[in-house]
């Protein structure tokens, strides 16, 4: 039966594919597809790691004194029967055969099912069972670590799109979890999936940021998604409505199909942009900047015609470690990569910006999680960790020297951490100086994301060469709404009246003072966005490489003539959302 679930658009476009349902804890499960001639060994494989738990068990029930509470044995049984039943096997078997799924995933998806199973029983001792099952899950998962390929999320071979039918091996995957952190997100970059739903999330949320860098179809804040949504149900996600579209009919089917082609036309249209400066109709350049996250990432911003970085968020390089940061010299060779990967063209690398909806692995900062957003996060957590934001000073400084590099420093507010920032990074040449290792100049900026920043300006530019306004975090601590939090995301509002006037006054003391100014949150990509933000005076914008050309189009089409006293009446409306349209 069709049904749809409703949830927050962030990614555009439309993805149509099977539901493949990963718990947040089995999101590092490897997914890949084995080959055809592969799957006899991969079933080995499967029983093989099975067996080995079988017999783990097995030695520690003969092991087990005599004096052993009764309920643990009673436990094993339990273990070793569940273990050894036919549906889970088969189950697992039918995945690796019909799917190609690799043992780890075909394994999670049989256990999603069972686990479904188990959760439905009235018998309160049953329903219990379903930890016993995922407790034996998880020590087959152990056992077949170590064991498959080293390629963990090798891409599915490019093929021409085909009718959609049961049963096919070749069809599109969609990913529906109840939560992915950013750095889960990130490891799905070269995944198989072409479309994410989660139950959580606001609309920038950093797990909806990375969604986005994707590039493709997704949906958070869908609330129940992962409950109502069973393992391999066809499921369509609209990225532009924030839809999701269970079990459709054929005419949905159909009429979907539809909007993806007139999507990938759109596309290919303004591909053609690429090329094209980006200027106004009364000739104003307008600079158009990419964020990015990885090293890697600045293939698609020169692809899609970017003429810098204008936002590095260097934290991706720290997340997932399990507690170990990336050193000097792991970090040099990143933000390297990252200025000889554009070429010449300006880097903005900034700080580390950790805490928040960013955790690193392993909270170091234990205070932190009684209300992340307001506490240890970004340049709080460098200032109080200085050998750490050192370390990652120096490695900008050294990448410095091989091409234009911006540092750039996050959530600031108070005069005393500007100048024990500067301090920090005077000290970091000093350092590098007396190991006669060669650093490189920079221009020095400070994003504007707190409001009491936007509110000290003439501090602010009486210290730093440009400012980077993080709309983002801009709303959140203006109107109080946490970013990441789907119930309150109908409050999370980029044209209140109080977000807007601390914009433009951002942007005019900027231009006053003859600083360079650009937006970097989630504003920037938005083409909705983007005549207003031109006519408040701005003339820089970054945002993900698949949002340049959208935003290149609305620029060619503006005249800001006509734009900045247009611009100045939304400012001073009671309602600017009304008075969006020109
Ligand atoms: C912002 O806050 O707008 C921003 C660009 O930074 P982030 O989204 O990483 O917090
Ligand atoms: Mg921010």
């Amino acid at each position: 039966m069709t049904f749809s679930i409703h949830g927050l658009a962030v990614a555009r476009g439309i993805a149509i594919g099977r539901a493949v349902l990963v718990a947040s804890s089995r999101v590092d499960v490897a997914h890949y597809f084995v080959k055809p001639e592969q799957v006899g060994a991969e079933i080995q494989r499967l029983r093989v790691a099975r067996d080995a738990v079988v017999d783990e068990l097995q030695r520690l029930q003969i092991d087990m004194p005599k004096d052993a509470p009764h309920e643990l044995a009673a436990l094993l049984d339990v273990h070793l029967m569940l273990l050894q039943d036919e549906e889970l096997t088969s189950g697992v078997v039918h995945w690796i055969k019909t799917r190609l799924y690799n043992a780890e995933w075909a394994l999670t998806s049989q256990l999603d099912i069972i686990v479904r199973q188990f959760e439905e029983m009235e018998d309160p001792y049953l329903r219990e069972r379903k930890a016993d099952m995922e407790q034996v899950g998880e020590r087959v998962l152990h056992c077949l670590k170590g064991t498959g390929p080293l390629v963990t999320q090798a891409k599915r071979p490019q093929r021409p799109q085909q009718e959609l039918q049961l049963g096919d091996t070749d069809v599109p995957l969609v990913l529906v979890a109840h939560d992915l952190s950013p750095a889960d997100m990130l490891q799905f970059k070269q995944s198989v999936f072409t479309g994410f739903v989660t139950d959580v999330g606001g609309k920038t949320s950093h797990t909806a940021i990375v969604a986005r860098s994707l590039d493709i179809p997704a949906v958070v804040g869908a609330r129940t998604a992962s409950q109502l949504v069973k393992q391999d149900d066809w499921v369509i996600i609209d990225g532009d409505a924030g839809v999701v579209i269970v079990d459709p009919s054929p005419i949905i089917l159909a009429d979907y199909g539809f909007k993806q082609r007139q999507g990938d036309l759109e596309r290919e249209r303004l591909a053609r942009l690429r090329h094209t400066p980006s200027v106004t109709l009364d000739g104003q350049k307008i600079e158009l900047l990419a964020n990015i996250e990885m090293p890697e990432d600045t293939a698609a911003a020169l692809t899609a015609g970017a003429v810098g970085v204008g936002l590095f968020r260097s934290e991706f390089l720290f997340m997932g470690r399990q507690g170990h940061l990336p050193d000097e010299e792991e970090q040099y060779q990143a933000y390297r990569r990252a200025v000889d990967g554009m070429n010449g063209l300006p880097v903005t690398i900034r700080t580390v910006d950790v805490g928040a909806d960013k955790p690193l692995d392993e909270s170091r900062h234990e205070a932190s999680h009684l209300n992340p957003a307001l506490g240890l996060r970004a340049i709080r957590w460098c200032l109080a960790d200085p050998a750490m934001f050192l370390t990652q000073l120096r490695a900008i400084l050294r990448a410095a020297a091989h091409g234009q590099v911006h540092l750039l420093i996050p959530m600031l507010a108070h005069g005393s951490e500007i100048r024990q920032t500067l301090a920090l990074i005077a000290q970091a040449r000093h350092e590098l100086d007396r190991r006669g290792v060669a650093h490189g100049p920079v221009r020095l900026g400070a994003m504007i994301e707190i409001p009491a920043a936007a509110l000290s300006l003439r501090l602010f530019l009486k210290y730093f060469d440009f400012l980077s306004i993080g709309t983002n975090d801009l709303i959140q601590y203006t109107l109080a709404i946490d970013r990441a939090d789907e119930s309150v995301a109908h409050l999370y509002d980029p044209l209140h009246p109080a977000v807007l006037r601390l914009i433009a006054d951002t942007i005019a003391e900027c231009q006053r003072q003859g600083k360079g100014v650009s937006v970097c949150g989630e504003m920037a990509g938005d083409v909705a966005m983007t005549r207003l933000l031109l006519g408040l005076g701005l003339r820089s914008f970054s945002m993900h490489p698949s949002q340049i050309l959208a935003v290149k189009h609305q620029v060619l089409r503006s005249d800001t003539r006509k734009l900045a006293p247009w611009a100045a009446q939304v400012l001073d409306s009671e309602d600017p959302a009304a008075s969006l349209n020109p």
